[in-house]
């Protein structure tokens, strides 16, 4: 039984086949990041018309690559949301069209769930992690600790209350002149800077409960460019100011993941999901904290920690072997979808 996934909430295009075990047959991914990088981030309207270019031929290859045709796939999945309306109608239309055609069952899959999911996949390089675990969600577009008690249970611990970690790097990144996404280079110029140069405000430390603010932070990095007379922007203030920003978000988010484990006593492993999850600062931080409480940290390879189709086909093989029926065609596109706790 081969099922195809299919992922367009943001900027990535992506289509996966994967056996019943969740062995991976075929996987395509084309990132947009050229496309938008002149607009300095994600623009919704050009990210759905690429979408619309790049799928068709890409589940086609997907397909040739994984030896099954349409006709003789078990499920075909897509993510329905959260994420940027248009690219969703895209992904969740096309995959609803093939089921249409083919009589195969239409999963339309929470984006948070597949994320929350994939360390689950069986074959990585990491221990499967056993419900219940933490999930944090770290991305351009996404901040959530989230415990996931098993498939179809997930409780949101805590969110961000304005920007995405992910977006205050490529925000800051923007303040400090490096190209979009600014994240990885932001972490670049970080590791020749002195983080104990710049006192920086450290959002929610000792605050109660798990939620992150990062336009604080982000706007106290503002301040500092704009009182710096042009002559002294130096590489060598950029580089002190990229790592004391980096040591502030690391700090914060530490006390976050701390704060979510003392809530969480049963739980054994912690699982690190998004872009932001690539910064090595970050990860050995949150290592640190769980090692601390005697949990483990799981970090997926960094293509299934971001956005992918590999996560949204396996999020479907888990909710039908979990008994979950498949959805209604008319299943709604949805820009927000939380996973909300059990009452
Ligand atoms: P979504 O939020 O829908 O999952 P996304 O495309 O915004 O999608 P990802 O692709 O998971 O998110 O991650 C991209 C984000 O990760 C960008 O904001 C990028 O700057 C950030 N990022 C990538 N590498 C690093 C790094 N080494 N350090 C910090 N941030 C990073
Ligand atoms: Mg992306
Ligand atoms: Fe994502």
């Amino acid at each position: 039984a081969l099922i195809l996934g299919i992922e367009t909430s943001c900027d990535e295009t992506a289509c996966a086949v994967l056996d019943g075990s969740g062995a991976i047959r075929a996987e395509k991914l084309a990132s947009q990041i050229a496309d938008h990088a002149p607009f300095g981030g994600v623009v919704p309207e050009i990210a759905a018309r690429a979408h619309l270019d790049i799928l068709p031929a890409m589940v086609g290859a997907a397909l040739r690559e994984a030896g099954v045709s349409a006709g003789n796939l078990a499920a075909i999945a897509a993510t329905a949301g959260p994420g940027l309306i248009g690219g969703l109608i895209v992904g969740a239309n096309f995959a609803k069209g093939m089921a249409i055609a083919t009589g195969a069952p239409f999963f339309a899959i929470n984006h948070l769930e597949a994320h929350a999911l994939t360390a689950r996949l069986p074959g990585l390089d990491v221990s499967v992690p056993e419900f219940p675990y933490l999930l944090l969600l770290v991305s351009g577009g996404h901040t959530a600790l989230i415990a996931v008690e098993g498939v179809g249970r997930y409780c949101r611990l805590g969110t961000t209350l304005d920007d995405a970690a992910g977006e205050a790097f490529d925000k800051v990144a923007k303040l400090l002149g490096l190209p979009y996404p600014g994240g990885p280079a932001l972490e670049r110029l970080a590791a020749e800077g002195d983080a104990a140069r710049f006192a920086l405000p450290r959002p929610m430390l000792g605050r109660p409960g798990c939620d992150f603010s990062f336009s604080g932070l982000k706007t106290a990095v503002a301040q500092r460019v704009a009182a710096t007379p042009p002559g002294a922007l130096s590489r060598s203030f950029a580089a002190d100011l990229a790592a004391s920003f980096q040591r502030a978000v690391v700090e914060a988010m530490a006390d976050r993941l701390g704060r979510a484990l003392a809530m969480m006593p049963g739980c054994t492993a912690v699982v690190v999901a998004g872009g932001v999850a690539a910064n090595g600062a970050i990860r050995s931080a949150l290592a640190n904290v769980a090692a601390r409480d005697g949990r483990s940290l799981i970090a997926p390879p960094l293509r299934l920690c971001t956005d992918n189709a590999v996560m949204v086909a396996w999020a479907a093989i888990e909710r039908m072997r979990a008994g979950s029926p498949s959805d209604p065609l008319a299943a709604p596109c949805r820009p927000r979808w939380m996973l909300n706790c059990a009452a």
